[in-house]
Formats: structure tokens, sequence, C-alpha cells
């Protein structure tokens, strides 16, 4: 079990205040973008995150795992005792670097398989090889996601269509079927929604789509395998302080009041997520399955 952290994510507090508030500074980076180039920089939990042996021995595959949500996944599995296959676009690596270091500080292996899971041979290469790399697949996290916004239908091209598509949609589906049959009993899929999958954005067309999909596909999915005992949830952020943001996900103006409409008046840092996932991955959420959750600052799902 890793040492405690000096908390910062324990100690009681108003949550208004917890984190830095809009107006933030104007900024854009060309997707998928470096977390390391954000401004002010995400919390992933690197300096707060308490394990408790939640995830003791545990082998999990995660996607998106260099930056953002995935990253502070990473984090705090690790932190519970989980070993770790981090997948990510190559041109990511300076990110996942960072990450890696910070599992290895806590004991814990990193095995890092970049790659695009565009690609359907990759995503079966990918679960096969995190699969005997880590001497078997207890957890899947699908966090890797493709947003781009665009204000009209007629700037959507078919290219950017089929690619988020491809990213959010078809990659979950080639890397649960491959994973499902490797998976023991007790293992866990925890895919990543969205607040867009119930209340889509007008400039987010098509990843509202891919994102109300998945919310569908989760729940199909839960029914068909928890015969084996695998159960399967979501996570469906609201605005999130990530580089998914300022590298197309918004619309560059938007950047300076993200998250200021929720009631909660910021957005939400990838450090306030990880604990749900670490919830659902553990089994302590052992007759939950199906389910979708929101982390949204104050808007709830219907
Ligand atoms: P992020 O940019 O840090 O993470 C997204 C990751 O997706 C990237 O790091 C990249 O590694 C991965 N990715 C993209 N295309 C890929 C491809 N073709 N192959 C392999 N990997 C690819 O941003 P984030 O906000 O942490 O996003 C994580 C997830 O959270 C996404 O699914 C996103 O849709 C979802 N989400 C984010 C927000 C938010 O406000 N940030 C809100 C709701 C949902
Ligand atoms: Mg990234």
């Amino acid at each position: 079990m890793s040492t405690p952290k000096p908390s910062n994510q324990y100690s009681m507090r108003n949550p208004l205040t917890q984190y830095p508030q809009p107006p933030f500074p104007a900024q854009g980076q060309s997707a998928p973008g470096l977390d390391s180039g954000m401004q002010p920089k995400p919390d992933h939990g690197e300096h707060s995150y308490q394990g408790f042996g939640r995830l003791q021995g545990r082998k999990a595959l995660i996607t998106g795992a260099d930056s953002g949500i995935g990253r502070a996944v990473a984090i705090a599995f690790a932190r519970e005792g989980a070993d770790i296959v981090l997948n990510y676009l190559p041109i990511e690596h300076s990110d996942a670097k960072e990450v890696i270091q910070l599992i290895e500080a806590e004991g814990r292996r990193a095995i890092a398989l970049p790659g695009d899971l565009k690609d359907e041979a990759f995503c079966r290469e990918l679960v096969s090889q995190a699969h005997d790399q880590l001497g078997g697949l207890d957890i899947l996290v699908n966090v890797a996601g493709k947003q781009v916004a665009r204000k009209q239908v007629g700037q959507v091209s078919s290219e950017q269509f089929d690619a988020t598509m491809k990213t959010n949609v078809y990659a979950l589906f080639w890397l649960c079927q491959a994973a499902v049959p490797l998976m023991p009993a007790g293992a866990t899929i925890i895919n990543t929604a969205s607040i867009q999958s119930y209340q889509p954005s007008a400039t987010l067309l098509d990843y509202a789509t891919t994102k109300a999909a998945i919310v569908a596909f989760t729940k199909a999915l839960a029914k068909q395998v928890i015969e084996r005992g695998i159960r399967v949830n979501a996570v469906a952020p609201g605005p999130i302080w990530t580089v998914l943001q300022p590298s197309g996900g918004q619309p560059p103006e938007k950047i300076p009041d993200f998250g200021g409409h929720t009631p909660m008046k910021r957005p939400g840092q990838p450090a306030e997520c990880a604990p749900l996932y670490v919830l659902l991955a553990s089994q302590e959420s052992s007759y939950i399955t199906g389910e979708v959750f929101g982390v949204t600052g104050g808007n709830p799902l219907p």
C-alpha cells in the first residue's frame, strides 16, 4: 500500500472554491494536445490521491492514460495497488512518461503500449498484449476520446465524423469484444460517457452522438456479461479541465469561461473524477452494473 500523501482531496471544504475558477487564460493547441501545455495545470491527484489497497494486485488496461481523466485514473489505480498498461497516441509520449514515473514511484508496473485506437487490428493486439504482459486482465478502462467542435452540421466532414465514431465507439466495441473472453469473474469494465450523452451542445453533434451510443453500449453489455461475473459501468463527466478542450474540443472563445455555466461555476478537475473510477473498478461496487454516474458540478443526469 502506498504512503499517505499530503492531502487536499480529503479535508472538508467548500467545493466551489476548491479548484481554479474562470476566467482562464486564452490558449490553444493542435489535437490531441499535451497536458504539459495547459495553463493552469490540471490536478490529476499527483500530490493528493491516497490509496487504501482497493485494487491490490489487479491488472488494468487504461486508454487515454497519458493525460486528463485517464492520467488521474492511472495515478489513483497505481496507488490502490494495480499494475497498469497505458495506451495513448505515440505523439503524446512526453505526457505518458510523467504518468509512468508516478506509477513506478508507487512500486507498481507501468507498461506503455501506445498506438491508434481507430485501427481494429491494433485494438485487438493491445488487449492481447496487455493480458500477456500483465499476466491477466481484471479491469478495462476506456477513457480515450475525440472531440472536435463545429458550429454547423455542414462543417462536420465525413472524415471527422468517421474518426470520432472510430475513436469513441468502434474502439470501445473492439476493445470490449477482445477483453471479455480474457476476463475472470470479478473483472470490471468502465467506459467514459459524458453529460453530452444527455444534454448535447449544438457544437458537438458528432461527439454527443458517440457519447449517447456509449451509454446504450454500456447498459447492453452489462446485461450480457454479468452471467460471467463481469460488471460494466460508465462515468459521465461534465466540463473537466483537460487538454481535450483547448485542442479543438471547444470553440477557442469558450475556453476562458470553461465550466463557468455549471451550478459550481467552475470546471471539474481530473482528480475529482478518479475516485469514481476506483469505486467502480473495486469490489466495493459489487452490486452495481449497467449504471452511468455523473461528475458534473451540479447538472444532474436524467
Ligand atoms: P485528454 O485529451 O486528456 O484525453 C483524451 C485521450 O484520448 C488523449 O490523451 C489520447 O491519448 C486519447 N486518444 C484520442 N484519440 C486517440 C486514438 N485515435 N488512439 C488512441 N488514443 C486516442 O482529455 P480528457 O478530457 O481527459 O478525455 C478523456 C475522456 O473523457 C474522453 O472520452 C472524453 O470524451 C471524456 N470527457 C471529457 C470531458 C471534459 O470536459 N474534459 C467531459 C466529458 C467526457
Ligand atoms: Mg493526451
